[in-house]
């Protein structure tokens, strides 16, 4: 190595599924790495690069960063896919069928991403679903850490599949749905098999899809360390448990406070796919503190046109103010007129107000909302403990039907109403949230939030690890 080079900071190449959640958070840690020196190369695909481009001047936001760039490759799917709803699989499938090669190539071609002032990749951070990374780190020799976008408790119980089916606890009868499960240490008071990640609602204990994400799970432990979005506090007998199967874990989350906290300021750039509509802002500062439900999906979920109109008649029944996020796409089939009834004509121009992309955190953290109806994405969930507002959660797949269960049982800062789609469920829990059990949830929130903010302050156990992270990485350098 000549003299140059080993005074140059260490290279990390990030590596998120191309999909919203998993870029925002691990953009989130981007940015924490560069604010200690770190150069980063945050892998997307084309598809994404071009709607981020499109969007806003992510690319400049990100230039208060010099050592971070985007580099754009292919997700193998047609332009015309919409990569969400019921397809969202096949963006899974073809990032690990087709970008591992994309990958390969495009580190073989480019020695290692390596330039005048950058070293070649030191470390790589993949996201913990892309199986190829530890088979092309191994290969390469290269230094592999993978983090995890989902909640430390969704990926244990994935992680305990087996247990589960040896258990027979899986499959499980429609029957037993709230029934307890017994075979995940740590979750045999809370869980029911209804609250097990969905992809557990099998019949046949060989489905190919529930074993692929064992495995996918389970060979996190290839890695060299393991990130978490979590912390300590929310989350701690889980992460002792997924800690005795795996090298080191840190536990840095919730990402997006900590790097408010580390930057000392709010406004951070974003990997949103979609053009944030900031007049729902100018909205809730004409309304009154803590009188808004905040209703998002997140950027996979779809609802048929009849799940629709239950979510919509609960919410104008309640006769709370409510902004909804209606995301292009977001109805299954959908052309039809937008309002389709007088009724939910009047109440949505009463009490309502919708965009089709919102800036999330800012409106969270809006002194006007005081709930939110959400799909429990571990993003969103996060981003809610933070801003101290209780949820309405109504799980769509996958890991949120577990983080809906923390949020109703373990922290006990909101409802879960999944599997019930109708208008007086719907109705009901607003008004239980937003006024017959509203102090209760806002002061268990509020202390929740504190100690989000604790977790990431100077001395705090996120705060600590993101250090023992970064001085990990800085060993890397051979
Ligand atoms: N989001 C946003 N504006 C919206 C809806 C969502 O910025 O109108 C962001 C939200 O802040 C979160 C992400 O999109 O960071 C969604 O991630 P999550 O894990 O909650 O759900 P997913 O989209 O992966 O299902």
């Amino acid at each position: 190595m000549c003299s140059k080079e080993s005074k140059l900071p260490p290279h990390v190449l990030i590596f998120p599924l191309p999909a919203q959640g998993h870029m925002n958070s691990m953009l989130n840690l981007a940015q924490l790495l560069c604010l200690s020196d770190i150069h980063v190369t945050f892998v997307v695909s084309e598809f994404n690069h071009r709607r981020i481009l499109n969007r806003t001047a992510s690319d400049s936001a990100l230039e208060r960063y010099p050592g971070f760039r985007f580099q754009p490759i292919p997700d193998g799917l047609p332009k015309d896919h919409p990569r969400a709803g019921d397809s969202v699989i096949d963006v899974f499938e073809s990032a690990i069928k087709f970008m591992g090669s994309y990958f390969d190539k495009m580190m073989g071609e480019k020695d290692l991403l390596a330039s005048a002032n950058t070293r070649p990749v030191t470390c790589i951070i993949a996201d913990g679903v892309l199986s190829f990374a530890a088979d092309f780190a191994a290969a390469r020799g290269i230094p592999l850490i993978y983090f995890r976008t989902i909640s430390a408790s969704a990926f244990w119980a994935f992680f305990c599949t087996d247990r589960l089916v040896e258990a027979n606890e899986i499959p499980f009868q429609e029957i037993g749905m709230d029934d307890l499960v017994k075979s995940i240490p740590g979750m045999e008071g809370f869980l029911r098999c209804r609250d097990l990640p969905s992809f557990c609602r099998v019949n046949d204990t060989n489905d190919p899809i529930l074993w692929s994400l064992f495995n996918i799970t389970r060979q996190t432990a290839r890695a060299k360390a393991v990130i978490m979005n979590t912390f300590g506090y929310l989350e701690q007998p889980i992460l002792s448990n997924i800690s005795k199967h795996m090298p080191r874990i840190y536990a840095i989350g919730p990402g997006n406070a900590h790097l408010r906290s580390r930057l000392g300021d709010t406004s951070t750039p974003s990997a949103s796919l979609w053009t944030e509509d900031r007049n729902c802002i100018n909205w809730l500062n004409a309304q009154e503190t803590k009188s808004v439900i905040y209703v998002s999906f997140g950027s996979i979920t779809m609802v048929t046109r009849e799940q629709l109109l239950e979510f919509w008649h609960g919410l104008v029944n309640s006769k709370h103010k409510f902004l909804w996020v209606m995301r292009p796409g977001f109805i299954t089939g959908e052309d039809e007129d937008r309002i389709p009834d007088v009724e939910l004509e009047k109440g949505t121009k009463e009490n309502g107000y919708m965009v089709e992309w919102a800036p999330q955190e800012e409106v969270l953290n809006h002194p006007a909302v005081g709930g939110f109806l959400t799909h429990s994405g571990w993003n969103s969930t996060l981003e809610s403990i933070v801003a101290g507002v209780p949820m309405i959660c109504w799980p769509y797949f996958g890991d949120q039907m577990v983080n809906s269960r923390l949020v109703s049982e373990v922290w006990k800062i909101g409802l879960d109403i999944k599997d019930s789609c109708n208008r007086i469920a719907i109705e009901n829990a607003v008004r239980e949230l937003m006024e017959v059990r509203r102090d209760e949830f806002l002061e268990r929130a509020d202390h929740l939030a504190k100690m989000a903010k604790q977790a990431v302050s100077e001395g705090g156990s996120s705060y600590c690890d993101l250090n023992g992270l970064i001085e990990y990485i800085d060993s890397l350098i051979i």
